[in-house]
């Protein structure tokens, strides 16, 4: 029987775990804050920032929304997060990505307080991440795994094989993964629209990971009996539905499931994750910003 890894679920086992923490921050008068900021008219991310708005309000983080217009030069989003760096109720920031293309998304990335870098995007934090002092751990990376840890998938010892080598999963799981630290000690391979016979090195793998863009790239018959599936992806595809299009993952579902010990659905799998792990990283810039330890 495959085991289908239950993202919705783990997410919210996350979120539970998080009530104490911010009870014990209550109690210093401190709520976390997180500040989510748009400059964008992508309707893709639009979702993306009121969900995790929403899921603020769920666990108890005040929740502020700052919205660009797209058109505005760059330096009006350098100004508005030099004014949420400085603001004490502030803890968290997170730029939903894409920006438009008139402005340099790495000058963004480093404009942010690494101490309110949630999105652990920061260079202090990348470097940190691979010195293995991470301080914040970047979410979807985390919230792998975190599937993981919950299908009792040891990473230690396996041959993980990632397909996509952004800076905002591929790499940074990497990262996480080949680390001497308890969740990591893989033996991780990091594949790339470079790879020479992509196929040859998932069949190979203990664990694949897709983060890739690419709808049901990876399919059964690129994988062996047995092999964990993680499916980053999450790709707009026209369907014949109410929207108009419908999710479907970078993995092809039903020919990999006849082959995976588990695997992870889209929807349902890494996406609520993502969001769980960014509201994990809040608490915690809290917790280090007001110098109140909590459990996390
Ligand atoms: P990027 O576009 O930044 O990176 C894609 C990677 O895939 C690149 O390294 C690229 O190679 C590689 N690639 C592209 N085509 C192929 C191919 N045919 N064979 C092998 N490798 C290939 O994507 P992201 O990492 O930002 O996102 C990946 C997917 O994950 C997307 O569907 C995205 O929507 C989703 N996502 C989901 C999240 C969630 O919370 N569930 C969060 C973040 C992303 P190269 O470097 O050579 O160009």
């Amino acid at each position: 029987m495959t085991e289908i890894i239950d993202g919705n679920e783990v997410g919210e086992r996350v979120k539970d775990g998080l009530a104490d923490g911010i009870e014990t921050l209550s109690a210093e008068g401190v709520t976390p804050g997180l500040a989510t900021v748009l400059m964008s008219e992508d309707g893709a991310s639009e979702t993306y920032v009121s969900m995790k708005q929403r899921a603020c309000e769920e666990v108890g983080i005040d929740s502020v929304h700052v919205e660009i217009d797209p058109d505005a030069p760059e330096s009006e989003l350098l100004d508005r997060i030099d004014e949420l760096n400085e603001d004490p109720s502030i803890h968290g920031i997170l730029v939903q990505m894409p920006v438009p293309d008139h402005v340099d998304e790495k000058a963004v990335l480093r404009r942010v307080d690494p101490a309110k870098d949630v999105d652990g995007f920061h260079p202090e934090n990348v470097g940190r991440l691979v010195a293995g002092d991470a301080r914040f751990k970047p979410c979807t990376p985390h919230g792998v795994q975190k599937l993981l840890a919950s299908a009792d998938v040891d990473p230690e010892g396996q041959d993980v094989v990632i397909v996509g080598r952004s800076d905002i999963v591929g790499k940074p799981l990497a990262n996480l993964l080949v680390q001497k630290a308890p969740g990591g000690n893989a033996t991780v391979t990091v594949c790339h629209s470079r790879t020479d016979d992509l196929g040859e090195k998932t069949r190979n793998a203990d664990v694949v990971v897709a983060a890739v863009g690419v709808p049901e790239l990876v399919d059964g018959s690129m994988l062996s009996e047995g092999t964990v599936v993680i499916d980053v992806g999450v790709n707009r595809v026209d369907a014949d539905t109410e929207k108009g299009y419908e999710l479907v993952g970078d993995v092809e579902f039903e020919s990999a499931k006849e082959k995976a010990s588990a695997i992870t659905p889209v929807p349902g799998g890494v996406g609520p994750m993502t969001i769980a792990m960014l509201l994990y990283n809040t608490v915690k810039a809290a917790s280090l910003q007001e110098d109140v330890p909590v459990d996390l």
